[in-house]
This record gives C-alpha cells, structure tokens and sequence, in this order.
C-alpha cells in the first residue's frame, strides 16, 4: 500500500493525475485505501485513466504486485454509461453504474438504513476509523467528543449537516447490554484499551529482558508468602491501590509475588484483551436502571425497538410535544379519543386490546412482534397514504413471528403447524 501511495502522490504532484479538488480547499483527493482496497479518483478523461493503469503497471514492474485490472472496476459520477462501458473496455476494467453495492451497502441509492444498520455500521466502521491513531495517541477529550457527537447523530438518523432528535442520551445508548446501553462502547474505552495493550507490551518486553529490569528495587524475601497485589512490599500502599486498571485486568487478584517474578523476570497473567473495553466503559459510562434484555431471535431493528419502548423514547405524540414540538394534536391516532403516550398505544387503546386478545387466544404469550407491529400500523396511518389494514395485523403478528423463529431459532419450519400449536413449536 506506501508503494501504490508513493507513485500516485508522485503522479500527482506531477499533473499526470489530476484527482479532485475538494471544495474551495487546496486538498486533492487522488486516492483512498479501505480494507484490501484501494479507490483512485480523478477528472473524467482518458489521458488520466491511461496514466493511472501505467502506474499500476509500473508498480508491479518495481514490485512483482500485479494488480489484476480485470477484477477492478470503472465507476463514472454524471458521465453516461455508455462512456463507463466504453472506458472500461479500453482499460480492461469491469464498468460498474451507480446505484451499486460496496460491502452489502447500496451507493449511489437511497441507503434508508433501518435502526440495525446504523448500529451495525457505527460498531463496525465508524468504531474503528480512528484505530491508527486512537493506538498511539490518547486523544483530547474534545475530539473524542466531536467524533461521539457524530456517531450519535448518524444512530439518530440524521448526518453531517443535518441532526435528528436524539431519544436517548448518547452516554446511556453506548454502555453494554447489563448497563441498560445497546453494547456499543465509547471512543474513549477504545482508546484507552488500545493504549493499556501497549502497556501490555511493554511489559511483555521486559519479561523478554528487552528493557530491563534495573529501575526496579525489591525489599522481598523468596516472595512465596507475600501477596503481588494486595500487600504492602514496595512503597507504602498495595499496587492495588496504586495500580487499579492493572489489577483489575490480572486474572489471579490474590497472586504472589513468586507468581508475577519468575527468575527475575516479569510473569503477566492478564485478563482476554476483549475485557478491557467494557471494563473501561463500566468506570466511565452511566448505567441505566437495568439491563438491556437482548434476544437474539428477534431482528436487532426489533429488540432497538423494545430497548426504546422499554425507555419510553418512541416519538409518540405525548414525546414529541413533551420535548417542546408543535404538532396539531396530541390524540391518539388509532381512536382519536386519548393522549398517545406509550401506555396508550400498547395497552389502553381498544385497537391494541383488540390485537392483544388475539394474540393471547392464539398462543397465551404476548409476542414482542405485537407492540412492533401496533407502532407499524400506528405510523402508516400517520405517514402513508395507503396505511395498513387492521384486519392484517394479527397475520403479520403470527407470520413475522414463524419468521423470526424459523431463520435465527430452532424451530422446525412448519408454517400449519405454528398456527395451530406455535407454544409447541417454539418449545421444540
Ligand atoms: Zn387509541
């Protein structure tokens, strides 16, 4: 990757590759790497393209790393496809037009992510974009603030230039399941988890004998009775005390000193490296009243759906003019009769009796696809001008469940059967 980087940036500075300019700034964008590849931008026109395939070519000359231009592709921004096509031809390239698919993500579509995907892509890369740095350097507390705002904001649906409602306080959306949170950990976790591996290391260098040990002075006999952690042997307080985060990482808390200094050397039992993280949050995040109940059958849009019932952060009316919306009326939508408030809307209203009782006498078990599928219909009579129909509701309720319970549980896929005896079924 520095080899491709060096002979672009060189290409560059060059004028041979023009790339793009961003804004009014003075930056280029000519190249970007992601994972195993690597995106090269530039001005739409032959001469660049031919240039950048030479510098491929180059490369491989220089380095013997072929790039196989036919596993790559062409994407063009506002040019037709049938200068893509034709481009891609010459090149040897495959001609790719926009909407496509990077990752399983739709580019160049309207992404509409549901709630699951923006956890999943702000777990999976706008966690970890700041590795590199977030391992070397303990970051100033305001842009580990910037960069948590911005996540939040992505989880909340809104963007760069635009913020939705936040319904839950970032920092209590951040701590793991039996926190209350939604198991994502901070920034500042990861950067100090990133940083106490390097401690890590740099004992681990000591017990290599790489730095030595000849700072260090111990007032210890054999070290066989005396406790590393909890006695007092070097200072005038317990390493526990001076040393927290070290201890708390040791997976033996009552170990001897013989057990941590073998021959003289440093002896580390610490705890899995997946530890850390939430031991850094638990000191540093709140924790909300309870645990977070995760069910791993359920579509995890669904169990952030219960999460936030749960929390009473649904924006239903009652909400929304709570936190100072104006809205036309705070009525329930369903029966016009009540304040739409969380309670309303589950259990009060006739509409959700009604459902609830079909539920029970189909299988005596609330199904948490029925509070979903109520907030569903709730919505489309809100927001669709062709809503869902009442009378469809119980169906979904009993389909989406065999769904769920059929891909992620063990059940067998008998669709009669679950509507004559789902208890059954989903106890098998
Ligand atoms: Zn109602």
């Amino acid at each position: 990757m520095g080899g491709i980087h060096y002979a672009l940036s060189k290409e560059v500075s060059s004028g041979l590759i023009r790339g793009i300019k961003l804004g009014s700034s003075d930056i280029t964008l000519s190249h970007l790497f992601y994972a195993d590849d690597v995106v090269i931008t530039t001005d739409w026109n032959s001469r660049d393209i031919d240039n950048i395939i030479r510098v491929l070519y180059v490369f491989y000359l220089a380095s013997g790393l072929r790039i196989n231009i036919h596993k790559s592709n062409i994407y063009g921004i506002e040019v037709s496809n049938d200068e893509i096509s034709s481009l891609a031809s010459r090149t040897g390239c495959a001609s790719v037009f926009f909407p496509f698919t990077y990752l399983g993500l739709p580019i160049g579509a309207n992404m509409n992510l549901t709630s699951r995907g923006r956890l999943t892509l702000i777990k999976a890369v706008l966690g970890s974009l700041g590795i590199y740095y977030l391992s070397i350097f303990k970051a100033l507390e305001s842009i580990l603030n910037t960069l948590e705002s911005l996540r939040s904001r992505f989880f909340w649906g809104g963007s760069q230039d635009s913020k939705n409602m936040a319904w839950v306080k970032w920092s209590h959306v951040l701590p793991s399941f039996d926190k209350g949170g939604l198991n994502i950990s901070s920034l500042k976790a990861f950067n100090l988890a990133l940083l106490q591996k390097i401690v890590g290391t740099y004992y681990l260098l000591h017990s290599k004998d790489i730095i030595p040990l000849n700072s260090f002075r111990f007032k210890v006999g054999c070290g066989t009775r005396i406790r590393f952690w909890k006695d007092i042997w070097i200072g005038d307080s317990p390493l526990l005390t001076r040393y927290n985060r070290l201890y708390r990482l040791d997976k033996d808390k009552d170990c001897l000193i013989i057990d941590r200094i073998v021959d003289g050397h440093w002896n580390w039992n610490w705890s899995r490296d997946d530890i850390e993280k939430p031991l850094i949050d638990s000191k540093l995040l709140p924790s909300i009243l309870s645990s977070t109940s995760w069910d791993n059958i359920l579509p995890r849009k669904v169990n952030i759906f219960l999460w936030r019932l749960y929390l009473d952060r649904l924006p239903h009316r009652l909400n929304l003019s709570s936190r100072g919306i104006d809205i036309p009326t705070i009525s329930c939508s369903s029966c016009n009769g009540n304040v739409e408030s969380a309670y309303h809307i589950f259990f009060a209203c006739d509409l959700a009796k009604d459902v609830l009782s079909l539920v029970r006498k189909w299988c005596d078990l609330s199904s948490p696809s029925f509070a979903s599928y109520i907030w569903r219909y709730r919505n489309s009579i809100i927001f669709c001008p062709q809503p869902m129909k009442k009378g469809d509701l119980f169906d979904n309720i009993c389909a989406s469940s065999f769904s769920w319970l059929s891909h992620r549980g063990q059940m067998s896929s008998n669709w009669i059967e679950w509507l004559k005896n789902p208890l059954l079924l989903a106890g098998s």
